[in-house]
């Protein structure tokens, strides 16, 4: 994660005589970078990622430098593990580091690419201060929560401020006040705040105001509690931001005032918004922007002259939302139907095309575990375009062929990822070539026809920890394709990639010669990433995700592509 003997320069100065304890960067000098911390209270899932990026996309607006980091509560070391059904999909950085969704929030609204040292899970704190209680770097003490842990913590985010040569650090704290999950993560802010001296840190309080419909009167009482429990952990908040379903009242937000030593200017009201790309104008209404400025002492930072370019190319993308001339159906085929998080960055892409285009796109769910080639043309009767999006196991897999099956013969616009790249060379290989027993070594191991395999280098590997085929990868473009013109006459782009199994190369001349045409490839290995077929209208797909890269002001074009053949 870092140079550990480089950065390490102070661990040693903490002798068993001191309680002095924090480990900092060499080099690292106090008061350079500052920090915002966003933490919630009342509830999870109130948007603290949404808050955080946004505001930090009108502090980078402004020429300041920042970077975000999540701290995640759970001891995995890093999402890829988890279940998209419970947490919501997992983003994969462009380094291969398979991390929460709001990762992606903070590429899209930042546009950026981030990395590792972005993301952090207790899993890896704990590692860190393990490894080096082994290593005996802790000098005879009895290692603890505090200052060990903390002291980790606190390391990590100074780290990253002299990698990133940031002027703000938003740290996002997974979870809400309370969870003893992120307790130590709570401390080891109040920590920072206290060593880095005043107007050092901004805190900032996600809280949630309730409306109970019987009552039809907002009600402040579980967000006051929410921020008592903050301020008993030793930090004052100096931000209040209050999310509820509609714009909430000067009562309600003077209440929170009172309660919280947080003038009211500084409590704000952020009610529910059709498009989070409305939200930073919302912040700058309410002068959040400079509130915060004011409150790091760097107000004389900051390049107005940049703030009004970049203010206006981001009004010219937002004042399209909600004026969309056109609508579309694109269906979406998939297994986690139920939960939208797990499709979050489909959603955002889907999105960011319509804007651009202006038109207005409706998605369709798709549960393809209940389609057949029988019933497939009813379920898909209203759709003007599909997606088959990424996926593992078994279920609902043969669906998925049929519906693929179905646009190919109608002229339907298809997009195919990862998965239903995979699931396109099987309905090509068992319905134009012929080869009737094709599939994936993942769904039928012993399958004789296996034309989607598992990759050579993750035989060998064991578990299934960050194991796969991840981030970044070239993509070399064959001239003259569909692929090519979309990518402006490029020879080579770059995608982002999460897969174990791939085309085996053993069947590509016999793809090809049938008429598949494999329009991107891995420029040094017979790996093949994008495939498509002449005589469609738009019948396109990649092994590696294109949504992950997809940004407001820069829609990825395959999205584009597949949005107006839709059109
Ligand atoms: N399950 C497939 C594989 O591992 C596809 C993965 C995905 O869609 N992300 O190759």
């Amino acid at each position: 994660m870092t140079d550990k003997n480089e950065l390490l320069a102070s661990v040693s100065e903490s002798s068993a005589e001191s309680e002095y304890f924090s480990p900092m960067p060499k080099g690292y000098q106090k008061g350079k970078t500052k920090y915002v911390v966003v933490m919630g209270t009342v509830m999870s899932g109130l948007g603290k990622g949404i808050f955080s990026s946004c505001l930090g996309k009108l502090m980078q607006d402004k020429g300041l430098k920042v970077a975000p980091i999540k701290l995640e509560g759970y001891l995995n070391i890093d999402s890829g593990t988890l279940n998209p059904f419970r947490h919501g999909e997992v983003f994969v950085l462009d380094d291969g580091m398979e991390c929460d969704m709001d990762l992606g929030t903070y590429e899209r609204m930042l546009e950026k690419d981030l990395s590792q040292d972005n993301f952090c899970t207790s899993g890896q704190i704990y590692r860190e201060v393990l490894e080096k209680e082994r290593h005996g770097d802790y000098l005879g003490r009895d290692v603890q929560m505090i200052p060990h842990v903390t002291g980790e913590v606190k390391l990590r985010l100074r780290t990253l401020a002299m990698k990133s040569n940031a002027d703000i650090i938003f740290v996002e704290i997974g979870g809400t006040v309370g969870d003893l999950e992120n307790a130590f993560y709570i401390e080891a802010m109040r920590e920072l705040a206290y060593e880095e001296g005043p107007h050092s840190c901004c805190f900032v309080a996600l809280t949630y105001i309730l409306e109970p419909r019987i009552l039809g009167e907002q009600k402040s009482k579980a967000a006051q509690l929410g921020i008592k429990q903050l301020m008993q952990s030793g930090i004052q908040p100096d931000i209040i931001a209050c999310r509820a379903r509609n714009v909430v009242n000067e009562k309600a937000r003077q209440k929170i005032s009172v309660y919280s030593n947080v003038p009211i200017g500084r409590v704000v009201s952020l009610a529910d918004s059709a498009s989070i790309y409305q939200i930073p104008a919302m912040l700058r209404e309410c002068g959040m922007d400079f509130e915060v400025l004011k409150l790091l002492h760097i107000e004389d930072r900051i390049d107005l002259r940049k703030e009004r370019v970049e203010w206006a190319k981001w009004c010219d993308f937002t004042d399209k939302i909600g004026k969309e001339k056109h609508e579309i159906i694109i269906g979406i085929t998939g297994k986690y139907t139920s939960v939208r998080d797990s499709y979050a960055s489909i959603i955002n892409a889907l999105e960011h095309s319509g804007i651009i285009l202006g038109c207005k796109v409706k998605i369709k769910w798709i549960d393809t575990s209940i389609i057949t080639g029988k019933n497939v043309a009813e379920h898909l009767k209203d759709v003007d375009g599909i997606i088959v999006p990424g996926g593992f196991g078994v279920r609902g897999t043969e669906g998925k062929i049929a519906c693929i099956k179905h646009v190919r013969l109608n002229n339907i616009p298809f997009l195919g990822i990862c998965l239903g790249f995979q699931m396109a060379v099987i309905e090509y290989a068992r319905n134009i070539c012929g080869l009737k027993k094709a599939n994936s070594t993942e769904i039928e191991p012993d399958c004789s026809e296996p034309v989607i395999n598992i990759l050579p280098e993750q035989k060998k590997i064991e578990g299934l920890g960050g194991n796969m085929r991840l981030g970044g990868q070239d993509i070399k473009l064959k001239p003259d394709t569909t692929a090519f013109k979309l990518f402006g006459n490029n020879p080579s782009i770059r995608m982002r990639f999460r897969h174990r199994y791939e085309v085996d190369p053993r069947y590509v001349e016999k793809l090809e010669k049938a008429g598949l045409i494999f329009s991107g490839k891995a420029p040094n290995y017979p790996i093949m990433q994008i495939l498509e077929l002449s005589e469609h209208p738009y019948f396109i797909a990649t092994q590696a995700h294109p949504c992950l890269t997809s940004r407001p002001l820069h829609p990825h074009p395959m999205f584009t592509g597949l949005v107006a053949a839709a059109m």
